[in-house]
């Protein structure tokens, strides 16, 4: 098993352990130091800029696609039936970026507002954050 994956399964990180246990109830976190209020995503215990300890924090889940590039062709497990598909990155209005897919595919524009729901990942089964557009 890859490094990656383990990590998107949270099977060695407890960081990212927390991450999943919230998308599983349909909540995005992220991370915010307690001392300087610096945000963070992934997950991480301790601040990156301070080294204070971090807290977590719920997302409103609200944003706009920062950048995104269409997939055609995909080796990833699972992934392969889903082409084309778009992955982005989101900057969401709590202060911190995530990359994710995002839908539908053919609107998609770089200040597009959007919002998180979750969706089983075809890699894992599990639920991980899908952004989709807000209506124009
Ligand atoms: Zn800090």
């Amino acid at each position: 098993m890859s490094k990656s994956s383990q990590m998107a399964e949270g099977l060695d990180d407890p960081d990212a352990a927390a991450f999943w246990r919230a998308a599983a109830e349909g909540r995005l976190v992220y991370s915010q130091c307690t001392a300087c209020e610096a945000k963070w995503f992934p997950l991480r215990g301790v601040c990156s800029a301070c080294g204070s300890d971090c807290a977590e924090r719920q997302s409103s889940g609200r944003g706009e696609v920062y950048t995104w590039s269409r997939v055609h062709r995909s080796g990833e497990t699972g992934f392969a039936q889903q082409v084309p598909y778009v992955v982005g990155m989101i900057a969401l209005d709590d202060g911190f970026r995530i990359m994710a897919n995002i839908e539908p595919v053919a609107a998609v524009e770089i200040g597009r507002r959007c919002h998180v729901t979750f969706r089983a990942s075809p890699a894992t089964g599990k639920p991980a954050p899908l952004f989709i557009l807000d209506e124009a």
